[in-house]
């Protein structure tokens, strides 16, 4: 198992010795039930009944002539729960329902993954716990509220900045106490093996549509295929559709924060080195001594020290590129958005759309690029209009 989840040198599993037998009991789960008949037809059954799948491919006509080339949007953000989260949730739900496993328990950091999974555990009648940094219990009251509507109980986690990376460690930790009838529903393509493997499965729906839609509806691929990423899960669903096709170009766009993010950013791929954080090689936003950088990005969802290790893998052999986007291009373009297609973009998605903004002129008016519009704004208004009030 040592080898197994590698993506060139990156990821594996570096967890402690009691965490292993849980991590293959998953592994032997998941590889048991992913193509299993009666698995395969309840999943796409859900994804099409209780998640709204497919999602549209949208033409995104005013916004493209701004920036002087074809844009489309796979709007994910149409999903029930409002972002490509959900597509993750069901999957390993329903895994978890297949393996027998009656309590579920995930972190959360904006809390967006903490809805997904308390809807989930709803959905199948399983006891859940959402394990949430104190600092972001506080910011985002609303998630808060929203998942206890749904039957779940949130833990606060007090210790080192209580954010994200410390909820991860709880629940983890948790895991390890109770993992017989508990099943780690972990949120984006990052974590221990066999996670990364995991989520890029039950997220690649997303890549598998878009690229029929691109056949379909434009008769050809598109040049480029641009997603933001925070620890990868919506950027490796869609990137995993066109992988083999090597003449589309794979954009990752991260978090480049800065001005209104305290001069922080998370922008681990452009600016980290690898390290291993949370069970996996990566690279990591880390000092000279190794220790964990802290985060910020005016997209809480984006905010994550480190990245899933194919994106790791796939920036060092060059088949995909990462950039990064700083908050305050993010707010001009969120409200460009707005104004030119009526659609309110969540602010990590945002990131790419604004990546598209910079190159405004720069690309050939033939060019078409597929954005992964991953979730929609709603969550964001308060954020903007502190920085960006709306004129009368
Ligand atoms: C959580 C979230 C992200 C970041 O997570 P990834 O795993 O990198 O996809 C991006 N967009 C939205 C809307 C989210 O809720």
């Amino acid at each position: 198992m040592k080898y197994k989840g590698r993506f060139g040198d990156y990821g594996g599993f570096y967890v402690p010795e009691v965490l292993i037998p849980a991590l293959e009991e998953l592994e032997k789960a998941f590889y048991r039930f992913y193509k299993d008949k009666s698995f395969v037809n309840e999943l796409s059954r859900l994804m099409a009944d209780y998640a709204g799948r497919p999602t549209p491919l949208y033409h995104a006509k005013r916004f493209s002539e701004y920036v002087g080339f074809n844009v489309y949007l796979k709007r994910e953000d149409l999903l029930h729960g409002g972002a490509h989260k959900v597509n993750n949730t069901l999957g390993q739900g329903l895994l978890a329902k297949y393996m027998g496993k009656t309590k579920l328990i995930a972190e959360t950091g904006a809390g967006q993954h903490g809805l997904a999974t308390a809807m989930i555990g709803a959905l199948f009648g399983m006891e859940t716990k959402i394990f949430m940094g104190a600092t972001d219990v506080e910011r985002q009251s609303v998630n808060v509220h929203k998942m206890k509507l749904c039957g779940a109980q949130v833990i606060s986690v007090k210790g080192g900045t209580s954010t994200l990376k410390d909820a991860i460690n709880d629940a983890l930790r948790y895991w390890t106490a109770n993992v017989t009838d508990t099943f780690y529903l972990f949120g984006t393509a990052a974590g221990p093996h066999p996670y990364p493997t995991i989520v890029k499965h039950f997220q690649s729906c997303i890549g598998k549509e878009t690229r029929r839609q691109c056949l379909h509806k434009l008769g050809r691929l598109p040049d480029m295929v641009l997603a933001c990423v925070g620890g990868g899960s919506n950027a490796i669903g869609i990137f995993s559709g066109f992988l083999n096709d090597k003449k589309v170009r794979l954009i990752g766009v991260e978090a480049g924060g800065r001005s209104l993010s305290s001069g922080k950013h998370a922008a681990s791929i452009s600016a980290g080195k690898p390290g291993i954080l949370h069970g996996a090689k990566a690279y990591l936003l880390q000092n000279a001594d190794g220790q964990v950088n802290d985060t910020e990005s005016v997209s809480a969802g984006l905010d994550y020290p480190s990245v899933g290790p194919e994106h790791c893998y796939l920036s060092d052999i060059g088949r995909a590129t990462y950039v990064a986007v700083e908050d305050e291009d993010v707010l001009d373009t969120f409200g460009l958005m707005c104004r030119m297609e009526g659609i309110l973009p969540a602010l990590e998605s945002t990131h790419a759309l604004a990546y598209l903004v910079s190159q405004k002129g720069k690309l050939p008016g033939k060019t078409i690029a597929v954005v992964n519009l991953s979730g929609r704004g709603d969550k964001d208004v308060g954020i903007v209009e502190k920085f960006r009030p709306v004129k009368d």
